[in-house]
């Protein structure tokens, strides 16, 4: 089997994602694995170092990525070896480019993919349906198959023997489309980005005001977390949109999740019920979130949220 990874660069850095798709690559214990990506920098490719690859074509001239450029630049690739697999992060750029590239190979495509194994020798994927309420397995009937990963997921794992992979520097495809992307801007925050996030700290409509966030925020300074919020609390003004979990927000995989002043609804639940370890503040003991949560506190968020930040900086050595 011979697998294609579409590592995804951001701002010239290699996004975690690349390391997490090249694991899972390599516990299908492929014949090859190959990294396309593009970036700038022809010496991206040391990122790499200690994983066993056959070959990286690291692309320039695309700067800011823009959909056809990319999508025509992949295509050359997997058109021009045999490909049996195409892996990708299920990030906007994964979604928005992962489908286009489906349509055009005319290869099947499984998305938001939380496990993939081979079994007798055919890709079989775990994803999740209803809004993360089942979980489904499905493979792909055509020779190609085109995947896209959560985030978080996967946990990095470099291989005991690496080889030296060849590195081929190409420039882009020309553009197709009489369309150009000029600027993409970032969120405000320095955090690392909700989906990525492996530690998360969100408030709910109990928090009442987006002063009162503040205290999640420290909290989430120690642990070195990001912060979300309920569709409730974007509502009503106490936090960007940006920072919105669930199924109309973003969707999370963190190793801890902690849910204060959430209800638990079923679209909150949506975006973050795959959570690792989720915990939750109430003051309600029948709020829903204590059926999805691994550690319940029925308490008032306004007083547990200092203590547990207390907790975490005699933890982390900082008091
Ligand atoms: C099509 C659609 C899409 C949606 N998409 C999303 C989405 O993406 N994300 C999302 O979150 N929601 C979404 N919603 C909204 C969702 O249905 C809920 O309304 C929302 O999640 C409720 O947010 P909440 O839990 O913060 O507020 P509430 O349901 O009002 O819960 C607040 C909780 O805080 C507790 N509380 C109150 N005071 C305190 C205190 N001092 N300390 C501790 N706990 C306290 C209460 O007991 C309560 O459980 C969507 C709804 C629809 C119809």
């Amino acid at each position: 089997m011979n697998i294609l990874i579409y590592a995804e660069v951001r701002q010239g850095k290699l996004k975690n994602t690349a390391l997490e798709l090249l694991t899972l690559a390599q516990s299908l214990n492929p014949t090859a694995i190959d990294i396309a990506l593009f970036s700038e920098d022809a010496g991206i490719s040391k990122a790499f170092e200690g994983f066993s690859i056959r070959e990286i074509f690291v692309i320039s001239g695309v700067p800011l990525y823009q959909n056809d450029i990319v999508l025509n630049s992949l295509k050359k690739i997997i058109t021009s070896s045999s490909y049996d697999c195409i892996l990708g992060p299920a990030s906007p750029t994964g979604r928005d480019l992962f489908p286009r590239l489906s349509a055009q190979l005319k290869a099947g495509l499984l998305t938001e993919v939380i496990d993939l194994k081979k079994e007798n020798n055919k890709l079989v994927a775990t994803r999740p349906i209803y809004a993360g309420k089942c979980l489904v397995t499905c493979s792909s009937t055509t020779p190609l198959t085109l995947v896209t990963l959560r985030p978080n997921v996967i946990a990095i794992q470099k291989p005991a023997t690496s080889g030296s992979p060849k590195v081929t520097n190409q420039v882009a495809e020309k553009s197709s489309l009489p369309l150009k992307v000029v600027e993409i801007r970032q969120g405000k925050s320095t955090r690392p980005d909700l989906t990525e996030a492996t530690l998360i700290i969100s408030g709910g409509r109990a928090m009442a005001n987006s002063d009162n966030f503040k205290i999640l925020f420290e909290a989430a300074d120690v642990i070195g977390a990001s912060v979300g919020a309920s569709r409730a609390a974007v509502d009503s003004g106490y936090a960007p949109h940006e920072m919105q979990v669930g199924q109309t927000g973003k969707t999370v995989n963190p190793n801890l999740y902690i849910a204060c002043g959430i209800s638990g609804s079923i679209q909150h639940l949506a975006g973050m019920r795959t959570s690792k370890i989720i915990v939750a503040i109430n003051t309600d003991i029948d709020a829903p979130i204590f059926q999805k949560a691994d550690y319940g506190i029925v308490a008032d968020l306004f007083k547990a949220v200092p203590v547990l930040t207390e907790e975490f900086k005699k933890l982390k050595g900082k008091d």
